[in-house]
């Protein structure tokens, strides 16, 4: 890329200075011989309204005016009676005297009163006009040699050539630093993307001077923490989860061979080691099942299927599914249920919000084993707000900025070992943000915590 950059630079100078370089080259020939004409035609103008209609008594100003000339302009100036002989001119008369009043009859082609005409060479520009002097028909013939000007065209052409080919020079020296410096930050670019792609996320893309470049770094910055967090995440999501199915499984196993060989007689004994196996086996299905979820919310297979339908009853039906915990646990559930309550959000994405919830309240609640689930109406927002709290150690604000986050786990000690994927709340959150419904937690260290979601309120079933 720095080389192409290079050539691309190179070339459009190149092609810029030559093209001023041929404008400066021709222009200036063209302007100096056309200034040379102007000047030769006025000084012959000047001169022949001088002496036209003049005796010979005014020979001797004639003669004065057209020395002044030849001395201030350098031209040579000669008055030609109608036989070709000069008879006033400035400087000596030229050895191709014949030659040169040959030319000038052929130029001006016959004597007539006032005619001028200018004529000549690269090397020579004559000015001729007829006049009457001394009663008499003559040539006024102004001659000025171009070799004065043609120097100094050569001269400035050269200067020109030389500019020219040091900008040249110049452009290149200046177009590889340019191309250089736009291809750095592409090349570091390119090498840290590559030490990335070998597992390095160390590696931080370098900000750059430029925006465009500068905006990149950043887009890839975020690319590689994000790689990093789904690469952490899947590594210890294995390591977990792999000790977390061994820990059920090991249980499983010791308790099946005790009931085969231990307490396979005794009914008590027998059924309090039956269900352990058969808690094991739900905590299994559970960890299974948020593997799942998590990865299948995630990778955004599952598009909402929004309806319409009657939270109330919706909610029961969750908390009956709890039940057996008041039984078999000593759980305490408070329910607080608005009745009626319909809204629009996707049921089976919604049956995991809530369920993760109520799930976690079990498990974080205070040894009181107490959980309350509310589901309030709030007119005035046209909301319908359900929350479930619980009596245990509560959340920390710095913690509840994590808690959301994909595998995030407290390390804090719960009222009872509780054994989960830190999946739960971020699959919470992901279906919550693709509905665009409000969430949060309302907690404080030590006072339990109140998860609550807002819900949309809509009037009733509409035909589905
Ligand atoms: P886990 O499977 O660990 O429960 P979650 O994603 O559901 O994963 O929760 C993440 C973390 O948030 C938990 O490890 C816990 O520390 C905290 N947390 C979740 N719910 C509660 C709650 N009701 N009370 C206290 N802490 C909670």
């Amino acid at each position: 890329m720095q080389v192409l950059l290079w050539r691309y630079f190179a070339i459009f100078t190149v092609l810029v200075i030559a093209a001023v370089a041929l404008v400066c080259f021709s222009v200036l020939g063209n302007a100096y011989s056309a200034q040379a004409r102007d000047r030769i035609s006025t000084i012959g103008t000047g001169l022949s309204v001088l002496i036209d209609g003049k005796t010979s008594q005014f020979t001797g100003e004639v003669s004065g005016e057209m020395g002044r000339y030849a001395f201030t302009d350098g031209v040579n100036v000669y008055l030609i009676d109608e036989r070709g002989s000069a008879d006033i001119y400035t400087g000596a008369l030229p050895s191709d005297w014949t030659d040169i009043v040959g030319a000038m009859n052929s130029a001006v082609d016959g004597w007539t009163q006032g005619r001028a005409v200018v004529y000549g060479s690269s090397s020579m520009l004559n000015y001729v006009s007829c006049v009457t002097f001394n009663q008499s028909e003559h040539y006024l013939l102004v001659r000025y040699p171009m070799h004065v000007v043609n120097e100094s065209v050569r001269t400035m052409q050269i200067y020109i050539v030389i500019i020219a080919a040091v900008a040249i020079v110049l452009s290149f020296v200046v177009s590889y630093m340019l191309a250089q410096r736009i291809s750095r930050p592409i090349r570091n670019i390119s090498d840290t993307a590559t030490r990335m792609a070998k597992g390095d996320y160390s590696v931080q893309f370098a900000s750059a001077e430029f925006e465009e470049i500068a905006s990149l770094s950043e887009s890839l910055n975020y690319a590689k923490d994000e790689i990093k967090k789904s690469d952490d995440f899947q590594r210890e999501l294995l390591a977990n989860v792999s000790h977390d199915l061994r820990t059920p499984l090991t249980m499983i196993k010791a308790y099946a061979s005790m009931v085969r060989e231990i307490s396979g007689d005794d009914p008590a004994k027998r059924e309090k080691h039956l269900q352990v196996i058969i808690d094991e086996a739900d905590r299994l299905t559970g960890l299974v099942n948020d593997i799942l979820n998590a990865s299948k919310v995630s990778a955004g297979l599952s598009e909402l299927n929004k309806k319409v339908f009657n939270l109330t009853e919706f909610i029961y039906g969750i908390m009956n599914k709890f039940d057996y915990l008041q039984e078999t646990s000593g759980y305490k559930f408070f329910v607080d249920i608005d009745p009626d309550l319909y809204t629009v959000a996707d049921e089976e994405k919604i049956y995991q919000v809530i369920y993760n919830l109520v799930s976690n309240a079990v498990n974080y609640t205070g040894a009181d084993k107490c959980v309350y689930v509310s589901l309030k109406d709030c007119p005035q927002t046209s909301r319908i707000k359900f929350a479930v709290r619980d009596t245990g150690k509560g959340i920390s604000d710095e913690e509840k900025q994590h808690i959301w986050d994909r595998y995030y786990r407290s390390k804090d000690a719960h009222a009872r070992p509780v054994k989960g994927t830190g999946l739960g709340l971020n699959i919470v959150k992901i279906i919550l943000q693709a509905h665009n419904f409000d969430f949060g937690v309302n907690s404080a260290k030590g006072e339990g915590s109140t998860f609550y979601v807002d819900f949309p309120e809509v009037s009733s079933t509409p035909a589905r």
